[in-house]
């Protein structure tokens, strides 16, 4: 196949691609549009890079050749900027200072100086700057995500910056005649370059929308696993973590207790400042307990003012002094909102697994009366369920 063919047959895939990001970018949620929007415009002008590529013979070079190569920069520093968007990162027009440099460059030694070998240098180190970019932004969330399509996409990039250099090498090496062309037949790496630079707007528009379903798919996981107003796990999480907890203690013998906590007064906060007051009295207490839980321990919000924390402890010596760590946690340190600061204190019932617990839910309950007698018993206090183990 001849490179302008392989131009013009990118070029409409590109444009196919961009349609297609162009059609399904409403159904993404608010805050993915704008990634979505930037790379869609990155494929349009990849494609207008593309087919002025192709169609090049036909214009002057002065005129063409920075038309064309500036699209096609300025299209990798749209993903670029697409893939910043995506992660939250600000907006900058520095991301434009390679694009511009190339095309300037470009425009030099085509029409000023005509140079062919420094004009594919020139492209070249744009090229691998830009794309550098994307690539360490793909890299650096390598600890916040761990999605495959994100693995992908930056293997794309590489693919495209290891390409785009060895040609640069390859060209280096070998010198380039002046009358070169990237439209010459019978050069593989005539034919290979657009292929190569199309794997960016036609394959990796595609890892880009799978990154976008990954992180909806998180968010909806995320949003359905834990309480809206602390963060912690809510009580649906609650209860698959215990009962797939009581199934493997029952199984394996190990050990399983729980605390249910109870914020003490908690009406008078609500009465005294207000429901939003107490809606951040209710984080204090959340960030508290989730700060003095240790290892595998699950802090959740069980609903209201209560919170319940599962452990793996055996024996009521061990889950006492869980539930002491936990009430400490929280009387130690004051509920402060600006320049009200209030002592806030929980009562807590405790329960091991005991031989008769048939399910999860009756080492709540056996749990939820040890916590009255800690209210009965003054508040501010652990109170371990009668039948315990030990007790
Ligand atoms: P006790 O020491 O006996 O536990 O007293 P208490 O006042 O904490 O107990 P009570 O059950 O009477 O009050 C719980 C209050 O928690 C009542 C309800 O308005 C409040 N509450 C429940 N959920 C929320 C919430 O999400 N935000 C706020 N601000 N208040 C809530
Ligand atoms: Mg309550
Ligand atoms: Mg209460």
């Amino acid at each position: 196949m001849d490179p302008q063919t392989v131009l013009i047959i990118m070029t409409l895939m590109m444009l196919a691609n961009g349609g297609v990001l162009g059609l399904v970018h409403r159904d993404l949620p608010q805050a993915l549009r704008p990634a979505a929007v930037s790379w869609r415009i990155a494929t349009l002008l990849h494609a207008g890079g593309s087919i002025l590529f192709a169609v090049q013979r036909e214009l002057p070079p002065a005129f063409i050749l920075p038309l064309a190569n500036g699209l096609v920069l300025l299209g990798f520093t749209g993903y670029w900027r697409a893939l910043r968007q995506f992660y939250g990162q600000p907006d900058t027009p520095w991301l434009l200072l390679p694009s511009l440099l190339g095309i300037a460059g470009v425009y030099w030694f085509a029409a000023v100086k005509p140079d062919i070998g420094i004009r594919i240098l020139i492209v070249t180190v744009a090229w691998v700057s830009i794309l550098l970019g994307s690539v360490f932004i793909l890299f650096a969330q390598a600890q916040r995500e761990v999605a495959i399509s994100r693995r992908v996409l930056a293997g794309i990039f590489l693919l495209v910056v290891v390409f785009t250099a060895l040609r640069g090498v390859y060209f280096l090496l070998t010198g380039v005649r002046p009358d070169f062309s990237v439209l010459d037949r019978f050069s593989l790496i005539n034919v290979l370059t657009p292929m190569i630079a199309a794997v960016l707007p036609v394959i990796g528009t595609t890892a880009f929308l799978l990154m976008c379903s990954e992180r909806i798919r998180r968010q909806w996981e995320r949003a359905a696993s834990t309480d809206y107003l602390t963060g912690l796990a809510n009580r649906r999480t609650l209860a698959d973590t215990g009962e797939k907890s009581f199934a493997a203690a029952r199984q394996k013998g190990g050990g399983l207790a729980l605390a249910i906590i109870d914020i003490d007064y908690f009406k008078s906060i609500n009465d005294r400042f207000g429901h939003d007051i107490g809606d951040v009295a209710l984080k204090h207490v959340a960030a508290r307990l989730e700060a003095a839980c240790r290892g595998a321990e699950l802090p959740a919000r069980q609903g209201g003012e209560e919170f319940v924390v599962l452990f793996d402890s055996a024996d009521a010596e061990q889950a006492l002094a869980a539930g002491e760590r936990l009430r400490r946690a929280v009387a130690d340190e004051p509920f402060v909102a600006g320049a009200l600061s209030l002592p806030v204190t929980v009562s807590i019932g405790v329960a091991i697994l005991q031989a008769d617990d048939l399910s999860f839910e009756s080492l709540l309950r056996r749990a939820d009366k040890a916590l009255y007698a800690a209210k009965a018993g003054g508040r501010n206090r652990v109170e371990v369920a009668a039948g315990s183990a030990g007790i």
